[in-house]
This record gives structure tokens, sequence and C-alpha cells, in this order.
């Protein structure tokens, strides 16, 4: 079995939640399987010492980012920094606001986690619309941050998040 197919094969899909007519894709079952994650890992490892000559920092965001981001941070030998919903960090901290299918949500980083110049790649468990990881990224320029590309487990094609975030390159294990 490939690597990517052990991923996959633990994938979850939930139709009609959060709410009818969504299929939530549920990640979990990798976390709970030790070959998955690792299979994951190596995935997104061999992507960015294949892709990138030189990396700086993962930034992960809320919250299933923060599942992934550290193993592979760890593998690179990188620091792990965190964008998190408003409200949960400490200290001077900078947020941006965007627009979901209702309403809006707020995305923030503390001020002095990343230095200008530093170059960084943002990883999250799945590309939807693309909102959450254009906000991160706007985030990450207002800090200066030199932001290389976004690493996803899932996109989601229907919804051409990738359209959303060009010129941003997103690599995607797998998608729907
Ligand atoms: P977007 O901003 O691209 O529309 O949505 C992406 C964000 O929503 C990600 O942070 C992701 O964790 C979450 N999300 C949306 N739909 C799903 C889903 O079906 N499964 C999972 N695991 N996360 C989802």
């Amino acid at each position: 079995e490939s690597k990517l197919e052990l991923v996959r094969s633990h994938i979850r899909s939930f139709p009609d939640f959060p709410k009818k007519g969504i299929v939530f894709r549920d990640v979990c079952p990798i976390l709970k399987n030790p070959a998955a994650l690792a299979a994951l890992t190596d995935l997104f490892e061999e992507h960015v010492r294949t892709s990138y000559q030189q990396v700086d920092l993962i930034v992960g965001l809320d919250a299933r980012g923060f599942l992934f981001g550290p193993l592979l941070a760890q593998r690179l030998g990188l620091g792990f920094v965190l964008i998190r919903k408003k409200g949960k960090l400490p200290g001077s901290t900078t947020s941006v606001t965007f627009d979901l299918e209702y309403g809006q949500a707020e995305v923030e980083i503390q001020d002095d986690v990343v230095d200008p110049g530093q170059k960084v790649l943002i990883i999250d468990d799945l590309l939807a619309t693309g909102g959450t990881l254009c906000a991160a990224w706007e985030l990450l320029k207002q800090q200066q941050a030199e932001v290389l590309g976004c690493l996803v487990v899932i996109e989601l094609l229907d919804l051409q998040g990738k359209n959303k975030v060009k010129p941003l390159p997103v690599f995607s294990l797998t998608h729907y």
C-alpha cells in the first residue's frame, strides 16, 4: 500500500455535518493510526525538501493545522508558530477579519513570533473556499513574512479555493 493510499484510507466522510448538504471530511482517523500519521508526515516532508531551498518556519492554522504542523516542523528541524481564532493569544497581536458563508471570522497572530523576511509555509488540514488561508496569508504579509506556499491534507475541488489564493502555491495530498 502506498503512503498516499494509507493516508486517504484514514479519512472519514460524514454526510450532513455540520449541516445538511455538507460532507465533512474527518482527519482524526489518521491521527489514531501511527503508520498513517507517519506516512502523511513523510509525504509533506518529501514535498518541502524537493520544492523549497530554504524555509524558516512552519505556521499552523487553528485548529487542525496544529496537529500536523509541529510533526512536520520537527522533521525539518524548524520552529512552529500558531495562527489562532481571535481572542486566544496573549500579548501584542494582529488580527484579520474574513467572510464566512454566514457572518465573519477573525484570525490572529502574536506580533513577535515571525521576523520580517522569514520564509514561511502555512499548514492546515483542509482547503475549502480558501477564506481562512487568505486571511492567514494577509496576517503574515502584515508581519512582513515571505509566504512561500501552503500545505493541506485535503482540497475540496468544487470550491476552487486554489483560485482564491492565487498566486500562492497550494500542495494538497488528496482531493475530493
Ligand atoms: P475555508 O476557509 O477554506 O473555506 O475552510 C477551511 C477551514 O475550514 C479549515 O481550517 C478547515 O479545518 C475547516 N473545514 C471546512 N470544511 C471542513 C471539512 O470538511 N473537514 C475538515 N476537517 N475541516 C473543514
